[in-house]
């Protein structure tokens, strides 16, 4: 409690949403840079004329979740994890 009676918590507010969020994860380790992920799911993955793959987006909002899935299910070494 502060002089004035009053609480000293600071509430902070976050949005759900954001943090609630489902992200895709590369492990470059296993990424053999074939595509597959970028066929099924172009706007989060590129892979570029090296064969390098470039990870355009993490985060993953609910009506692209789907085929951020089947990426990670069409990626043949495994490379692709969703965490929430
Ligand atoms: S499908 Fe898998 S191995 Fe192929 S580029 Fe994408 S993450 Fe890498």
């Amino acid at each position: 409690m502060n002089k004035w009676g009053g609480s000293d918590g600071i509430s902070i507010v976050t949005p759900t949403e954001e943090a609630e969020m489902s992200k895709v994860v590369v492990d470059r380790s296993k990424c053999t840079g074939l595509g597959i992920c970028e066929s099924l799911a172009s706007a989060f993955f590129e892979v570029d004329d090296n064969g390098e793959l470039i990870q355009l987006r993490e985060d993953v909002p609910d009506d692209e979740l789907a085929s951020v899935e089947q990426a990670v299910q069409g990626c043949p070494t495994e490379a692709l994890r969703i965490v929430r």
